[in-house]
């Protein structure tokens, strides 16, 4: 490993003189596009619940057993089509992944998720229940017999059980003690939770047992969230990953536990990547091949150098400080939304990052159209040793003429928060006119965006990027 710091910034082709323009057409990224997801799930929900009534026959509901098996038919109905969202979301397409934004559709994946184990399992009960009191027995008799006895019920309560174990370990306190890695694993056992409920579906599922339209629609929605998986998730990055051939350049120490990894490959710039976006890493060195991870372009990929930044966190990145040059890499993107186009153009910008955060935004720093103070960067750090890839930034401030300011020290100084308000408005006077993009631990950023909402930010020209998902 190399022990120098050795980018030096550049001129950038567009950073000065009028704001570059984006191809007419190119549509934006953010709010928009998350209100038009969430509508199209929604949009999803009335079309479910139309199968229910379509096959319920008027009058049928006579006694309570029946409401409660149409209950329990309703809340299967929507647990199926929750769980093909879900699997739909983490597809990694390319609109949602570039346009809605990857945080975005992981915080709609969990927060969907929790609903779609409640609404599988009261979908097992209240089936039972409903059948048990149409039929007079008791509930674990009932059980027994529409488990063993029904068509592909066995199969299915394996898949509902898969179904349970990936919420329980996706549970707030039990994630936050697995290593991210045996959570992610187990996390895929959905797809055989699906593959498992699916035959049952169709065997004893009154919508689509009567229905020979209805199973095609189905199957339909279930080959096309298919396709996108296997097209998304594994055919797209081979192909990228085999016609780029991106390796490791070399591997740079910024600081102390943090290094910067230089790439080479093939025709990179076809891939289209900006400043302030992400891909997914899969080293193909012992003990990383398996496990790919998100890392923001530390440098602006359209001046033609690729380069992460990684801060030692756990085990992963730790072994990336001694990836060899040479060595292959096999990727996933580039994604994200954190970029220059989703800004308003004619406004100045404020970038402030934190510990890791720097990487995209130093990209940011260093793509940005404008001279002076059009661009002014605050850059928070507990100790000045941890402000790594500082000696670059300056040479991006020179070069632009950019404000670049420090910010360091406890945030329970005697002088209260560095990132108050008060001192926001101090150090940037005119910032309820700017864009702000905000990268950093997630404490520290959730407190930056509440101070800046505070100052007169509107919350929609504050742009965040999570570490996290
Ligand atoms: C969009 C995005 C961009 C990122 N950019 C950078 C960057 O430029 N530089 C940098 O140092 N870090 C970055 N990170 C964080 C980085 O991905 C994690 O720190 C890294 O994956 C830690 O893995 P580990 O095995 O070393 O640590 P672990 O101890 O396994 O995990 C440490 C933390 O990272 C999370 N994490 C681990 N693996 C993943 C994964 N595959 N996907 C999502 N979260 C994971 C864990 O949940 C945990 O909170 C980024 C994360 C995201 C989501």
């Amino acid at each position: 490993m190399s022990t120098v710091s050795s980018y030096s910034a550049r001129p950038a082709r567009h950073r000065s003189g009028p704001t570059p323009q984006r191809p007419a057409g190119l549509p934006g990224t953010g709010r928009l596009w998350s209100r038009a997801l969430l509508l199209v799930i929604w949009a999803g929900v009335p079309a479910v619940l139309a199968l229910w009534w379509q096959n319920t026959i008027p009058g049928s509901l006579r006694g309570g057993g029946d409401y409660v098996t149409a209950a329990g038919r309703l809340t299967g109905l929507l647990a199926a089509y929750l769980l093909l969202v879900l699997v739909a979301l983490m597809a990694r397409v390319p609109w949602l992944e570039n346009r809605v934004g990857s945080d975005v559709v992981a915080r709609y994946h969990r927060a969907l998720g929790e609903y779609t184990v409640a609404l599988a399992l009261a979908h097992a009960v209240l089936i039972i229940l409903g059948y048990a009191w149409q039929s007079g027995t008791n509930p674990v008799a009932e059980t027994g017999t529409v488990v063993l006895h029904y068509p592909d019920v066995l199969l299915s309560a394996f898949g509902l059980a898969l179904l349970v174990l990936v919420g329980v370990v996706s549970a707030r306190a039990v994630r936050r003690k697995l290593p991210y890695e045996t959570w992610y694993h187990v996390h895929l056992l959905v797809y055989a939770a699906i593959a498992l409920a699916f035959a049952h579906e169709f065997a004893v599922g009154t919508d689509f047992s009567a229905s020979a339209r209805n199973r095609l629609l189905w199957s339909g929605a279930h080959i096309a969230v298919a396709s996108a998986v296997l097209v998304f998730r594994v055919l797209v990055p081979l192909r990228r990953s085999l016609r780029h051939q991106v390796r490791v350049a070399r591997v740079v120490a910024q600081g102390p536990g943090v290094v910067s990894i230089y790439f080479t490959g093939h025709a990179l710039d076809e891939l289209g990547a900006e400043a302030g976006q992400f891909l997914r890493w899969r080293f193909l060195a012992r003990g990383l091949w398996w496990q790919s991870h998100p890392y923001s372009l530390s440098a602006d990929p359209e001046l033609g150098q690729w380069r992460i930044t990684v801060k030692n966190l756990g085990d992963s990145s730790a072994a990336l400080t001694r990836l060899h040059p040479g060595t292959r890499v096999w990727f996933e993107g580039p994604y994200g939304t954190f970029t220059e186009r989703r800004r308003d153009q004619a406004r100045k910008v404020l970038l402030i990052a934190g510990g890791a955060g720097i990487t995209p935004i130093r990209a940011l720093y260093e793509s940005l159209p404008g001279a002076g103070t059009d661009v002014i960067l605050l850059y928070r750090a507990s100790h000045p040793e941890d402000l790594v890839l500082y000696p670059e930034l300056e040479d991006i401030a020179r070069l632009r003429g950019f404000g670049l300011y420090p910010v360091v020290g406890p945030r329970t100084g005697p002088r209260g928060d560095p990132l108050s308000a008060a001192r926001l408005r101090h150090s940037v006077p005119d910032i309820e006119q700017r864009d702000v993009y905000l990268c950093g631990p997630a404490g520290m950023a959730e407190a930056a965006e509440a101070q800046l909402r505070r100052v007169g930010v509107p919350r929609r020209r504050i742009h965040r990027e999570a570490f996290e998902f």
